[in-house]
């Protein structure tokens, strides 16, 4: 354990941490699980009260399922699941009507109960996990970082490390090094009533026509859920009235009852796909850093990013700059996925095309990838 005694900042004599991490969703969950049971002292720190809510089709791809078996030595348990439990792939219509099938084993969950156990598992291998608790400032100094903590009560911690998977929040990200992630906003209903489409896959549509990057459909216990993203957010009605004309015409969608409407962000990823990797001793890992893959898939990517952050933390910690070329070294087979994800996606519609990635592998040389 980093039982290293500090009296940085003029305060006083306290344990620091040897890593702070930022957001309980898969991301820090996995980061934190990991540190600690490398012996880390670490403290994971969530800004809402645990079990929290996060939207989400909850579909876990048969890679998600092997990280989560990998990094936290067992199944999804029963209680995250929602039915029908199997997912048996995704199928794509694209922007000119035509459907391509992805076969595929998955599981189906609610984030809510899925995360919380993820971090549970965290605490169970020592991390310190604080619901209720925002980060609200980092400040680099003298080899180790102050970070502002905010709940019942406003207090500083210190860490060599912080590691921020605060997801497409970003407002500590923004603090940090002044970007602006750009977003895409999502907008989904949770119905009663009935469709012919059979419940196990995920859909997404990718006619212009529908919405500004995609629309959706899946089934969680026997609700169907309809989904649209838009770039331009006044748009988002006209665009979700449109999808559901086409779903009643094509599949015979009939609602008998809307039960909740909710509205998020998800980042827009660029050709390339950029990936902000740290600033000094602040790592970046999952959404926020700018992991995800095609169609909003970002579980898999969110736990694998951080699973390397964490593990390159531990190997270099005395060095913050190997910690980074180690961090971007383990991570080059997940951006070479990502990047092959998108292209794949690019060569099936028209509408991302931008996305080619006929030279990705330049833009990764110019500095596509933004890190210092
Ligand atoms: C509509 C929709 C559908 C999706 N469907 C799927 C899907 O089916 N499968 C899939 O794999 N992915 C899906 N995704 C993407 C997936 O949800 C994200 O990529 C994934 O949650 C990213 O994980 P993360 O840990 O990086 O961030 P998050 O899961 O967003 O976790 C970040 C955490 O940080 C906390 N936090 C934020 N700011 C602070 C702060 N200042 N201090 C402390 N805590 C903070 C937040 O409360 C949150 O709990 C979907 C996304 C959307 C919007």
């Amino acid at each position: 354990m980093g039982q290293v005694l500090s009296k940085r900042f003029g305060m006083e004599e306290k344990d620091m941490f040897d890593v702070i991490v930022i957001g309980a969703g898969p991301a820090g969950s996995t980061a934190a699980k990991v540190l600690a049971e490398r012996g880390k002292k670490v403290l994971l720190a969530e800004r809402c009260r645990l079990p929290r809510y996060k939207s989400c089709s909850g579909v876990l791809i048969r890679k998600t399922m092997d990280l989560v078996e990998t990094y936290f030595g067992e199944k999804v348990p029963p209680q995250a699941l929602c039915t029908p439990v199997d997912n048996r792939g995704m199928i794509f219509t694209n922007d000119k009507g035509k459907e391509y099938r992805f076969e595929q084993e998955g599981q189906n969950v609610w984030r809510s109960s899925f995360d919380h156990w993820l971090a549970q598992n965290a605490q169970k291998c020592g991390a310190v996990l604080q619901d209720g608790v925002s980060v609200v400032k980092c400040l680099e100094e003298a080899g180790a970082v102050r970070v502002t903590l905010q709940g019942e009560r406003t207090w500083t911690e210190e860490a060599e490390y912080v590691l921020d998977c605060e997801g497409i929040t970003g407002a500590v990200k923004r603090g940090i090094t002044g970007e602006r992630q750009g977003h895409v906003t999502t907008f989904q209903t949770f119905n009663r009533g009935k469709i012919d489409l059979d419940p196990h896959y995920f859909y997404a549509y990718l006619q212009p026509e529908l919405s500004e990057y995609d629309a959706w459909f899946n089934v969680k216990d026997d609700l169907l859920v309809l989904g649209v993203s838009v770039k331009n957010q006044e748009k988002i009605s006209f665009y979700y009235k449109r999808f559901l004309s086409y779903m009643e015409e094509r599949h015979g969608l009939k609602i008998s009852e809307q039960l909740k409407a909710e509205k998020w962000l998800m980042p827009h990823i660029r050709p390339g796909c950029p990936i902000t990797y740290a600033r000094g001793r602040i790592l970046f890992a999952g959404e926020i850093a700018g992991f995800l893959n095609p169609m909003g898939e970002g579980i898999s990517a969110g736990m694998e990013s951080a699973y390397h952050a964490a593990n390159a933390i531990v190997q270099h910690k005395a060095c913050p700059q190997d910690v980074l070329a180690d961090y971007m070294e383990r991570t080059k087979s997940l951006t070479g996925y990502m990047r092959r994800q998108w292209d794949l996606v690019a060569a099936m519609a028209e509408p991302f095309v931008e996305m080619k990635n006929v030279d990705g592998t330049e833009r990764f040389k110019q500095g596509g990838d933004r890190h210092k």
